[in-house]
């Protein structure tokens, strides 16, 4: 009896946050659908928490601390001058510094930003490194754009964003469309302005330039000692699997290489254009040379191996036969239809390494139809959380060895993944690492808000 009557208060509870959350942000479909996919998460929380729902952390941690919006100026190579839109969203300081990255994309508006940030709280509480939640980025579109035009969009864009960050207030990084070339610009600027090295501002620098090793392959890696985790359990592993990997960027390069190293038949790859499907195993160094060297199309790789083919749009990546499917390029990428193509096609393992590729539709078919199935806030953290070994570095004046960043990234990964597991089977709901991950992290962002008290 007592438990319905709990059970009742939490689920009232949750149902009436978010449906005002819901009536506040009509117009901001991501938010809301990584608001939804966490809030479903929590009613036995609830259930064992009533002083969360005294304290109402909910409506309080659904609330961004606060949204920077501004204007971006910048000249491009003829002297035309472009306005674009900046944002930084804060929306949780209770664990650490707001920390998040910097997106560069056209998609860009508050809605994901919000979305991003958002799913950044819970990603970085897992961790277990001291940072909160944030994220940041711009509608500019970085394709097609000159280095000097990069260059002076990020200068404009840290012109205004400097004032609002500092190594122990808000600390950056990357994201789509901000790598290693734009992390040195913003940095540059950033030093220029407060005439102090304060490395600690922003992750992702050049190594031995306050930089840490590792930081750039640590998304991928780490979201491959995760799926090797998942696959453990099942007593199985990467050896002579095939996989599918979406995506070209940072994440996708450095999950290839380590899922091959792993012993694993990476097959797919993909850009905005389309994607390529190598049945021999992908030549990861001419895909090296295509993004990193080059940062031509994807198509090019055609001319590298004949025999692999490029198909134009990205949806018919997911209908490729797969035993592990990874999905690296951005939001909402495999959606129900996707989803189902998968599991046909015996799909076992499903790992997120962009934030949130897969909609709510694709996630409840690959937990109902026994897909393991990594959710990105967990899958994915492995790069943040290499950004915080990289924030530690920069305080103590220091820079660790490739070994032990990456030592220390294998031990998060590991960690993380036994978190969510444990708190999935506590909270009675084994083997579903979507709850068990949003439960553990959002049990440390609430606990510090009722440790903080009412502010
Ligand atoms: N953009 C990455 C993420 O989604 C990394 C953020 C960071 O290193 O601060 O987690």
């Amino acid at each position: 009896m007592t438990t319905e009557l709990n059970y009742t208060a939490a689920q009232q509870y949750i149902d009436e946050v978010f449906t005002q959350l819901k009536e506040k942000n009509a117009h901001q479909p991501e938010f809301l659908q990584a608001a939804e996919e966490i809030l479903l998460s929590l009613t036995p929380v609830f259930e064992q928490h009533p002083e969360y729902i005294t304290h109402n952390v909910l409506s309080r941690i659904v609330e961004p601390d606060r949204i920077i919006s501004f204007r971006v100026t910048w000249q491009d190579d003829n002297n035309n001058v472009h306005v674009n839109r900046g944002y930084r969203v804060q929306f949780n300081n209770v664990i650490g510094p707001y920390k998040g990255g910097l997106r560069f994309h056209p998609s860009v508006n508050e809605s994901i930003m919000k979305f991003l940030a958002f799913e950044q709280i819970f990603k970085n509480a897992l961790t277990g490194l001291p940072i909160g939640g944030g994220k940041g980025g711009s509608d500019f579109n970085p394709k097609g754009k000159s280095d000097a035009e990069i260059m002076r969009f990020c200068q404009a864009f840290m012109t205004e964003l400097y004032r609002h960050i500092g190594p122990d207030v808000d600390v950056p990084a990357g994201d789509i469309g901000v790598g290693g070339r734009e992390i040195g610009y913003l940095w540059g600027q950033y030093k220029r302005i407060r005439g102090a090295y304060e490395a600690g501002v922003l992750t992702g620098k050049t190594p031995g330039y306050g930089g840490s090793l590792a930081r750039k392959e640590a998304t991928g890696y780490g979201l491959v000692y995760f799926v090797a985790e998942m696959l453990r359990e099942k007593s199985e592993s990467f050896l002579d699997k095939t996989v599918v990997v979406s995506g070209s960027g940072n994440v996708a390069i450095y999950a290839i290489e380590k899922a091959q190293h792993y012993g694993a038949k990476v097959v797919a790859a993909s850009d905005s254009s389309g994607y390529i499907y190598d049945p021999e195993g992908i030549d990861l160094h001419a895909l090296k040379d295509i993004k990193e060297v080059k940062g031509e199309r994807i198509s090019t790789y055609l001319n590298y191996r004949p025999n692999a083919t490029f198909t134009p749009g990205c949806d018919a990546i997911w209908s490729i036969p797969c035993d592990i499917a990874l999905p690296c390029a951005t939001q909402n990428e495999i959606n129900g239809d996707a989803a189902r193509t998968l599991i046909d096609n015996g799909v076992k393992f499903v790992a997120e390494g962009a934030n949130m590729p897969s909609d709510l539709e694709a996630i409840n078919l690959f937990l109902d139809n026994d897909v393991y199935f990594g959710p990105a806030k967990a899958a994915n953290a492995g790069g943040v959380a290499t950004s915080a070994l990289e924030m530690s570095q920069n305080s103590g004046r220091t820079s660790w060895s490739f070994a032990e960043v990456d030592g220390k990234l294998q031990e998060i990964m590991h960690s993380i993944y036994t978190e969510s597991k444990e708190a999935a089977e506590k909270y009675g709901f084994a083997g579903n690492l979507v709850i068990g991950s949003n439960i553990a992290g959002f049990v440390k962002v609430a606990n510090g808000l009722v440790s903080e008290g009412v502010y």
